[in-house]
């Protein structure tokens, strides 16, 4: 007989400044899709997909959040970190500028979010290397700082781009 799987659905909620591929990355966990050319502006709001952890025998429905492009002027609306459980916050290895912002987003996120909202830390577009300003080491230490989990990802090759999102999922199912 097989057991009835536990539902839980999580809110997920991308920060990050304005281009270091927030909405690619999206993309590429729901869709498997990379566009070169992502308008800068999508609709913005959330859509769904259900992770199954056969081992904690729970169905987790992710509802992950997209801007639509407010973050450009810093005005996110304390309504769109409302219920967080994960605040995923981005940056791109490839400039100082986007990881210097992705703690301001946090010190920003921790007053509007939840208080028991969990970041997680993500350093996108990897296969830029060779472009590289920001150390996975930094990253690290950031995410240390903020009792937070981190990643790299490369949305373009598809790189630990599942993993995020199923970290997230097994991370908040092992704290309930
Ligand atoms: P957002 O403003 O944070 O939502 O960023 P977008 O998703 O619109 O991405 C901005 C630009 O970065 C687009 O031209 C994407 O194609 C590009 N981009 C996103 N992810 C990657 C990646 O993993 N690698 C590379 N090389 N480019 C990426
Ligand atoms: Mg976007």
């Amino acid at each position: 007989m097989t057991e009835e799987l536990k539902e839980v659905t999580i809110k997920v909620v991308l920060i990050g400044d304005a281009g270091v591929g927030k909405t690619t990355l999206i993309n590429r966990y729901l869709m498997d899709t990379f566009d070169p050319f992502e308008p800068p502006t999508l609709s913005g709001g959330f859509r769904t997909k259900d992770v199954i952890l056969e081992d904690l025998h729970t169905k987790v429905t992710l509802q992950i959040w997209d801007t639509a492009g407010q973050e450009r002027f810093r005005a996110l609306v304390e309504n769109y970190y409302r219920e967080a459980q994960f605040v995923l916050v981005c940056y791109e290895i490839i400039s100082e500028e986007s990881f210097d912002a992705a703690r301001n987003w946090i010190e920003e996120v921790k007053d509007k979010a939840p208080e028991e909202a969990q970041f997680f830390i993500c350093g996108t577009k990897s296969d830029l290397n060779d472009q590289r300003m920001i150390q996975t080491i930094h990253g690290m230490r950031l995410a240390k700082e903020y009792n937070a989990q981190f990643g790299e990802t490369s949305a373009k090759k598809n790189n630990g781009v599942n993993e995020v999102f199923e970290e997230i999922a097994k991370k908040y199912v092992e704290t309930i």
